[in-house]
């Protein structure tokens, strides 16, 4: 079997599971107890801090512990808007291809009374530094810029961004879930003011996630508890869960360069072997993306089921559509980039993991290839487009 959903979740690492068990038996205390049983889950949980605050640049002060990517999410856009409105500034920023724990939120933030522009993705994944700042006003109170896209893995330009909110005073938070421990971020030199990432895309926990606030800005708590996370967000920390997550980021860390080197090799020869399946297309720029996405779409078949039968072969992957939601909307992200529905209906991402292999890759490029030919041998819409009745867009 091959695991390519990487981007959905990743498998946890041993050192990861390793520590969470070891936390799990020798650490079984609350950290708020004031007794040493406690204060010994308190040391783990603050050195967890430590380390995740070094791995970005940041201090510890400034890591607040979630329940994972999402949450970060509607923490970082709430903690902004509340800002803003205090200071009579209800305007945010984003674009059209964010994650939906960004997107609903910025729909309820519309609700509420702030003004939302989603600036349009160019054809290649990617927005530029200028068109965000010709989107920000005088009522600007945030900048949301995903680092990179979970569908097609495109990297934003998210320092010179983040290096113009800066100069205008405004607000800039990059949801980071789908890089960290991938590419290096540096919080400092990136100009970033919040950041939010999800243990379980860097080969820790499902559940756990960290928000990373720049010191200085107002958190707004969205659990009401006891003083946990210097009363930013109540609740008996995840002290196992948040010790595998630092030592899954700080294991990824000390290994990302030889990690990326050797996956966007086999990535980009695994882009090369699906290219060369006629009306094809890769979404998104061929280099400026995350070092383990292939995304393409096939004219003339559908998603789901060249899923179903990669499945068969035991090629694990995703179509990166909501189809699998009980809807018939092709992905956001697809669309955002100017895909037309039929074409966004046939796609493919295929994450790679760490221990992908050449004879991985030459597999599926072989099945892959198989699978779509098979799957237009008996799709109206390919008899459509073979006949003439309808014109090509790959
Ligand atoms: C997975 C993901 C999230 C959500 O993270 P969870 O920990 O699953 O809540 C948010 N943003 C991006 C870009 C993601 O890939």
């Amino acid at each position: 079997m091959i695991y390519a959903d990487n981007a959905a979740t990743t498998k946890m690492s041993e050192t990861a599971i390793d520590t969470m068990v070891k936390v799990m038996k020798e650490t079984p205390g609350n950290p708020s107890s004031l007794y040493e049983f406690g204060q010994k889950a308190k040391e783990v949980l603050e050195e967890a801090r430590r380390t995740v605050a070094a791995v970005i640049n940041a201090a510890p002060e400034e890591i607040i512990f979630t329940s994972g990517g999402s949450e970060a999410d509607n923490q970082a856009l709430r903690t902004a808007a509340k800002a803003g409105a205090r200071k009579g500034k209800k305007h945010i920023i984003s674009t059209a291809f964010e994650h939906h724990a960004i997107l609903h939120t910025l729909n309820r933030l519309k609700e509420e009374g702030y003004d939302v522009t989603l600036l349009d993705v160019h054809e290649n994944g990617i927005i530029t530094p200028e068109e965000v700042e010709a989107a920000i006003r005088e009522d600007t109170c945030l900048v949301t810029v995903m680092t990179a896209n979970n569908e097609i893995g495109t990297i934003q330009p998210i320092r010179e961004i983040g290096e113009i909110c800066r100069k205008k005073g405004v607000t800039f938070h990059t949801d980071a879930v789908q890089a960290i421990g991938h590419i290096k971020i540096d919080v400092q030199q990136d100009n970033i003011d919040m950041l939010s990432a999800s243990a379980h895309k860097f080969h820790g926990p499902k559940g756990v996630g960290f928000l990373y606030v720049k010191k200085g800005i107002p958190v707004t708590n969205l659990i009401e508890g006891g003083a946990q996370e210097k009363g930013r967000r109540g609740g008996t920390e995840n002290v196992s869960g948040i010790a595998a997550t630092a030592a899954a980021l700080k294991e990824a860390y000390d290994n990302l360069e030889k990690n990326a080197e050797h996956i966007s090799k086999r990535r980009d020869k695994l882009i090369e072997g699906l290219k060369k399946i006629p009306h094809s297309a890769l979404n998104g720029d061929g280099t400026r993306r995350l070092p383990s996405n292939v995304n393409f779409c096939f004219e003339g078949i559908e998603g789901e089921s060249l899923l179903l039968l990669l499945d068969d072969r035991g090629i694990l992957a995703s179509s990166g559509s909501a189809c699998t939601s009980g809807s018939l909307d092709p992905s956001h992200v697809l669309l955002a980039i100017g895909r037309v529905h039929d074409v966004a209906h046939g796609s493919l991402r295929l994450s790679l993991g760490e221990d992908i292999t050449d004879e991985e890759v030459e597999y599926m490029i072989k099945n892959v290839t198989e699978v779509v030919e098979y799957l237009r041998s008996f799709s109206p819409i390919w008899r459509d487009l073979t006949s003439g009745k309808k014109q090509f867009i790959l």
